[in-house]
């Protein structure tokens, strides 16, 4: 017996462990579905990370999203990390806040203000702690030290190894400041214009939750952690007057094991993630009634917004031949230099493997005066909010490599998406693929504000500060000229970002719709809560694990002082 059980040690859920057990009298267990974290070496060195999450990796949960028809019919897999540190262990590790109006809007929809952007910050100060850059450059005007926490328990950094990109990028922001703005720090709350990334690395190296927190509290009496546990369902064990009361847990190891249960006495705490909380809650029978029966679930909570409201970053990314030897294709297509870096790596954490995947990320919008808003309203977060997101890199980053030439590749993200797509469980059976669905560019706002990124792209690259070194726009990719083209492309070759969220959606104490309420805890529930990403209920001005790792600092702050 527990006082509380936490459900998946990722990104959120090693937030929640290592903080509850700060206090030695509360007892918590976790449990994990993946492997230890500790023999993954690829999961410690950055430029690697890619290789995580590659069909058929150990370290994923090797799921794939269904045919999409806004992206010519295809699918294609979805990574999710499944080891200690979840997706933080795999993922690329660009770390920022999200923008102010994210946060003002969180507390609008849920009505609580506590998720107000000027409350939210001090979490920063308590999630973060920026170190100095690998290589130790002069990092003033590359960021504001206003905005970061020093102190706190996260290791990041700006960019540890330069590229031949970096002088060029801010270049082209001093000779076209009106459409691409610098902006001195790109991490949170004031966001639009382009600056300098930071990125969970430390000393060339990875940081995450398991990392630079679950570690913490590894050895803390009062926590217990199993890993190669496969949450299956949670059990309503009784009522409290006329509410299902959820403390129990079922987990297994594999289809064959045992299946044990764990109760507790206080809480579970769901933090398996946009895709593995909502297919608990539905296995639980916690979803849409319909969809639960024509699987033989009983329904005992009937709430249609599980699974739903799926919303996503997508993107696509353009790729130019450049002049220069300096990219990082040699050393990722010949094992010669590869060897040669490993060793650099292995011995002093220097070189370009300990390199971040980008070293700068511009948040832009569309003008006011953009024909799209004579008919939809701009679904932006607010004025302070971004429609779509660059990020620039060094190397062919499609896969794989062609055996000569050098490369750079430019990446254009939709960041205001208003597609809307959902997860749901295909089977009762719990070690059953989910059917993924994020309806990728299934409006009219998603598609134009994609082929205006992918055009504004094209504009940046094709300004002065990059003649001499940009060759050409790789592939055919080029011969895409008219709106209608760049829309077929973008369809065509479009991916996820993977920053999937609001399939557990929080919203006010009243709202009909919505899965958990704003301190977290499931609505017509007693006992439990959802700490990860699928409560965010709309995808903010960030990539996701900087949000969430804020969002379960606060969690656990609601939950301690309860
Ligand atoms: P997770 O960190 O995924 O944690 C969920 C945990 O629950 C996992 O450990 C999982 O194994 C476990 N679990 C799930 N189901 C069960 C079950 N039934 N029983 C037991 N355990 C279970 N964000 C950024 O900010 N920057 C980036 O550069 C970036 N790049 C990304 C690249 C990739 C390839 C991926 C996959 C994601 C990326 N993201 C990035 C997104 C970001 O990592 C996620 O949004 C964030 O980590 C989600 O945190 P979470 O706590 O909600 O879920």
């Amino acid at each position: 017996l527990y006082d509380y059980i936490v459900v998946g040690a990722g990104t959120a859920g090693n937030v929640i462990a290592t903080r509850l057990t700060e206090d030695p009298q509360v007892s918590v267990l976790l449990l994990e579905a993946g492997v230890s974290n500790v023999d993954a070496f690829n999961t410690t060195v950055p430029l690697l990370a890619p290789t995580l999450s590659v069909p058929g990796s150990r370290y994923d949960w090797n799921y794939a999203i269904s045919p999409q028809p806004g992206l010519s019919g295809r699918s294609f897999p979805y990574p999710r990390g499944k080891l200690l540190g979840g997706s933080s262990s795999v993922n690329y590790m660009t770390y920022s806040h999200g923008s102010s109006d994210d946060w003002n809007r969180f507390a609008q929809v849920t009505e609580d203000d506590g998720w107000k952007w000027d409350n939210m910050k001090r979490y920063i100060y308590k999630n973060e702690k920026l170190v100095p850059p690998t290589d130790g450059h002069n990092t003033t005007g590359q960021f504001e030290p206003r905005k970061h926490g020093f102190y706190g328990t996260l290791r990041d950094s700006l960019p540890g190894f330069p590229t031949p990109l970096d002088e060029r990028i801010i270049r082209t922001t001093k000779q076209l400041p009106n459409e691409f703005p610098y902006i001195g720090d790109t991490s949170g709350g004031d966001i639009l214009g382009i600056g300098w990334k930071l990125s969970t690395i430390a000393n060339g190296t990875r940081s995450s939750s398991v990392t630079d927190y679950l570690n913490l509290a590894i050895d803390r009496p009062n926590l217990d952690i199993v890993i190669n546990a496969h949450v299956t369902k949670l059990l309503n064990t009784a009522l409290s007057g006329h509410i299902p009361i959820f403390r129990s847990v079922q987990f297994t190891e594999n289809e064959e094991a045992q299946v044990r249960t764990a109760i507790a006495k206080k809480e579970v705490i769901l933090c398996a993630g946009s895709f593995g909380t909502p297919m608990i809650l539905q296995r639980s029978g916690i979803g849409e009634r319909v969809a639960l029966e024509s699987l033989g679930i009983e329904t005992i909570i009937d709430k249609r917004s599980v699974g739903r409201n799926l919303s996503d970053h997508v993107g696509r990314t353009t790729i130019y031949s450049v002049l220069s030897n300096d990219t990082f294709d040699d050393i990722l297509r010949s094992p010669d230099k590869f060897q040669v870096e490993l060793s650099n790596w292995t011995q002093n954490k220097t070189g370009p493997l300990g390199a971040a995947l980008s070293n700068h990320v511009g948040w832009l919008r569309l003008p006011q005066n953009s024909s799209i808003f004579e008919t939809v309203p701009d679904p932006a977060a607010g004025l302070r909010s971004s429609h779509f997101e660059f990020l620039f890199s060094s190397y062919y980053t499609g896969s794989p490599i062609p055996p000569s030439r050098h490369f750079m590749s430019v990446r254009a993200n939709l960041i205001s998406p208003t597609s809307r797509g959902s997860v749901s469980i295909s089977s009762s059976n719990p070690f059953a693929n989910p059917i993924i669905n994020p309806n990728y560019l299934n409006t009219s706002f998603d598609i134009f504000a994609l082929v205006e990124a992918v055009k504004t792209a094209r504009r940046f690259i094709n300004s002065d500060s990059w003649i001499g070194f940009v060759e050409e726009e790789y592939g055919s990719s080029e011969d895409a000229k008219t709106d209608a083209e760049i829309e077929k492309l973008i369809r065509d070759t479009a991916g996820s970002v993977f920053h999937a969220v609001g399939t557990a959606a929080m919203s006010s104490k009243n709202a009909r719709w919505g899965v958990v309420d704003p301190s977290l805890l499931v609505k017509g529930a007693n006992g439990l809560r959802i700490v990860d990403a699928s409560v965010l209920p709309f995808v903010p001005n960030a990539h996701t694990q900087g949000p969430v790792y804020l969002l379960a600092e606060r969690a656990a702050d609601l939950i301690k002082n309860k």
